[in-house]
């Protein structure tokens, strides 16, 4: 048996985690220049609200109070999924993370009696333990799965197993076409002029004539929807985000700024270790803070701001540089915090980067830093503990805050 974990309007629960009053209303998140709705609540859907609906066409639900439209908070849902990710993990022995709010679960020699209550043990866990609510869908194939899944989600039902094979049939006799995994919009549309509308019209049609039709990946969907499983969890073992991150909650609430820099100068520095070994430079850094979440008569906070990159790397003076411009926006010294983060996100392999014609090329040229780095990693690996630190790392942050540039290569020895 294969099971699917997915959380329900993922961005959005996330929010409510931090502010309750979202319970129950319409809400939406918006994309990253709050062009467009990324994620809805049920109450949204029920108002009609489309996935990618711009912000114009719901603006005038917005002012009448109808709709509440938030602008995403990728460090919150980042931070949340690693906590809804771990507990997946404790629940067989592979685990896919297919994506940022759902993961499969392999559950061969898992007797079909128990999978009721892995379900809702799942879902009991993410709820108390991440404030998530989840669907898990259990049947023979990942497709199946999925679709397991959506009927749960559609009939309010935490857990839904699909496996009696009539009961397949008649539900796939009423799944359209489009609705199946792995069925793009533009398959959908051709094979709806062949006909083909519902799931069980696609499974009876012939095998070849679906080959000529879809290729390959939808002759595995075929076999899938048949019972056969056909896609390989490995196959789906992506990584799922294109980022790197650490954190840490303190053992006390902090409310010092310089103690917080340091702590994320830090941070900052393994991520950027973490990046150069892998080769690879980023173009965003995510700063976030963290007020204590069980203070549960204060409202929480939860700031964070995505500062983006000229151009893509991998240096830690330039990537500490950007996390400190983004504390600075973001912290308020009024504020006791219990956590601290940071993201790098948007990575990509050095080199693969095109400059953009508008964006000042540096004088630290990409290279001369990189060597730079790499000078740095090799006498901080060879030497045990690492030498050579950022003087913001060691709390010197007075030397960096008339400029955050100033401070780049003020490297000191620890000796
Ligand atoms: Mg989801």
């Amino acid at each position: 048996m294969i099971g699917l974990a997915d959380c329900n309007n993922f961005f959005v629960s996330c929010e409510r985690t931090i502010n309750k009053d979202l319970e129950g209303r319409a809400v939406v998140v918006m994309s990253n220049n709050d062009g467009c709705a990324i994620a809805r609540s049920n109450e949204a859907k029920a108002l009609g609200i489309k996935m990618g609906q711009p912000m114009f066409e719901i603006r005038h639900l917005v002012n009448s109070g109808q709709l509440v439209a938030l602008s995403s908070n990728y460090a919150l849902y980042h931070e949340i999924s690693n906590v809804v990710h771990k507990i997946f993990h404790k629940y067989a022995p592979t685990v896919i993370d297919y994506s940022v709010d759902e993961a499969f679960f392999d559950l061969t020699g898992i007797p079909v009696e128990a999978l009721d209550e892995i379900g809702a043990n799942i879902c009991n866990e993410c709820l108390s333990e991440a404030g998530i609510p989840v669907t898990v869908g259990f049947s023979h194939t990942k497709t199946l799965a999925k679709i397991a899944s959506e009927i749960g989600k559609k009939s309010k039902r935490r857990v839904v197993t699909l496996v009696d094979p009539v009961e397949i049939n008649d539900i796939l006799s009423r799944t359209p076409i489009n609705d199946v995994w792995g069925i793009g919009r533009r398959t959908a549309r051709k094979l709806y002029f062949e006909g083909i509308h519902t799931a069980k019209n696609y499974i009876d049609c012939d095998i070849h004539h679906i080959k000529h039709l879809t290729g390959i990946n939808g002759v595995k969907t075929h076999n899938e929807l048949r019972m056969i499983p056909c896609i390989d969890l490995d196959a789906c073992n992506r990584p799922i985000q294109n980022s790197i991150s650490e954190s840490r909650t303190f053992s006390r609430d902090i409310s010092d700024y310089e103690i917080i820099k340091t702590r994320l100068t830090t941070y900052t520095t393994h991520c950027a270790t973490r990046l150069r070994n892998m080769n690879s430079q980023c173009s965003s850094v995510i700063v976030y803070l963290a007020t204590n979440r069980f203070h549960t008569n204060e409202s929480q906070q939860f700031p964070s701001i995505e500062i983006r990159l000229n151009q893509p790397s991998g240096s830690t003076s330039l990537l500490v540089e950007a996390m400190i411009q983004g504390l600075d926006k973001i912290f308020d010294p009024a504020i006791a915090y219990k956590k601290a983060g940071i993201v790098l996100a948007n990575i990509s392999p050095i080199r693969a980067t095109t400059p953009s014609l508008f964006d000042p090329i540096e004088d630290n040229t990409v290279d001369s830093n990189h060597q730079l780095m790499q000078a740095i990693d090799e006498i901080n690996h060879s030497s045990s503990g690492g030498v050579l630190r950022l003087a913001s790392q060691m709390g010197l942050g007075k030397i960096g805050e008339s400029s955050a540039l100033s401070s780049s290569f003020q490297f000191r020895s620890k000796k």
